[in-house]
């Protein structure tokens, strides 16, 4: 959506923000068992100047952390004087489940992420999610909304963006992440629903649940301060090239491996999350170890998201697996020769970790 204003505007929710104010809010989304207000935290950072309105979100998965972090970071970094435009902070969209430290509303096991845009008289996941909507998400131009894997899994750091929308593709190449999977979004995401009513979202997917993992963390600052430079915000910053770029379908199912037998898993794979068809991905042996069954990959390709739980039953999701090109694949090669995956290595856990 193309609006921009010449004066800077106030932003307006139940009342207005000026320009050139900060605020800091907690504003009243439902409430609990107790009859307490069930209050989510928001900063709103609305520029001296004229500009876009974007907002950031965390936590609509209650355990996802990193992102939560991200959020914070965004709205103690920036200052009203040098933003054009506005920034909204939606620290903890799901706070049901962020007290839970679980990813779906404690009340009947909700999903947010499937229940905007919400409605007034529904359910208490959807009258959450629309008011969230409704007042914060709706006014904006643009957003960036931050998950990780959901818990026992782990996931590269990706965007995940509809590339055929050329809005939601400019946006995720702002963020400059290495790779995107493209789709249009489940149903009642917050993604799919604020870009088909014309605030363009992306997702960005980061590590782990239950962690703050500080590399991912930077790489999603620089992400977030390459989009506020390429939409004007922080008119004079640099937009960030993420270097290579790897584009792939989001038809995520059909690519996890998925174990044929159970028994204990022993990851093989790594330090770097690449494999080369024919190379061992896992194995997985039986208790007696007896038996023992190697999964090697199918094709030349990325490891996006890894099990981290070791045990499987038959049908349990391994790894997901992103076919390479051969360009892709021998600037990935570059890449790990010159060193520049090793910051991911620390803790013997390659790729996602810090
Ligand atoms: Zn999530």
């Amino acid at each position: 959506m193309d609006r921009l204003p010449s004066e800077p505007e106030p932003f307006r929710y139940d009342t207005e923000v000026e320009p050139g104010e900060r605020r800091q809010i907690r504003c009243e989304i439902g409430e609990s068992y107790l009859g307490d207000p069930v209050e989510i935290p928001i900063t709103i950072i609305n520029g001296k100047h004229p500009g876009k309105t974007v907002f950031f979100s965390a936590a609509i998965h209650g355990d996802e952390l990193n992102g939560v972090k991200v959020v914070q970071e965004i709205a103690d970094r920036y200052s009203p004087g040098e933003i054009h435009g506005t920034i909204v902070c939606l620290h903890v969209c799901n706070v049901p489940a962020y007290e839970a430290q679980q990813r779906y509303t404690p009340i009947y096991d909700q999903d947010m992420n499937r229940s905007f845009p919400g409605r007034a008289r529904s359910n208490t996941t959807e009258r959450m999610a629309n008011q969230i909507y409704r007042r914060f998400v709706a006014p904006c131009d643009l957003g960036v909304d931050f998950h990780t894997s959901t818990r026992n899994r782990t996931t590269i750091y990706h965007a995940r963006a509809d590339l055929t929308n050329p809005a939601v593709e400019r946006l995720a190449r702002a963020f400059a992440t290495n790779v995107v999977l493209y789709g249009e979004g489940d149903e009642g995401s917050l993604r799919s629903v604020a870009t088909a009513d014309g605030t363009t979202t992306v997702t960005i997917e980061m590590g782990r649940a239950h962690r703050f993992q500080p590399v991912l963390i930077e790489k999603a600052l620089e992400g977030v301060e390459s989009v506020l430079a390429e939409y004007e915000l922080l008119p004079g910053e640099p937009v960030h090239w993420p270097g290579w770029y790897k584009t792939t379908a989001a038809d995520s199912t059909k690519r996890w491996l998925r174990a044929d037998i159970g028994g204990l898993v022993e990851m093989e794979w790594g330090p770097y999350p690449l494999v080369h068809e024919g190379e061992a991905i896992c194995t997985i042996s039986d208790h007696f170890k007896t038996e023992e069954h190697t999964v090697t990959a199918p094709f030349d390709g990325l490891i996006v998201g890894s099990l981290e739980n070791p045990v499987a039953a038959p049908g349990h999701p391994l790894c997901h697996l992103v076919r390479l090109d051969e360009g892709t694949l021998a600037e990935i090669e570059q890449e790990i020769a010159a060193g520049d995956f090793d910051g991911y290595r620390a803790h013997g856990d390659a790729w996602v970790d810090d």
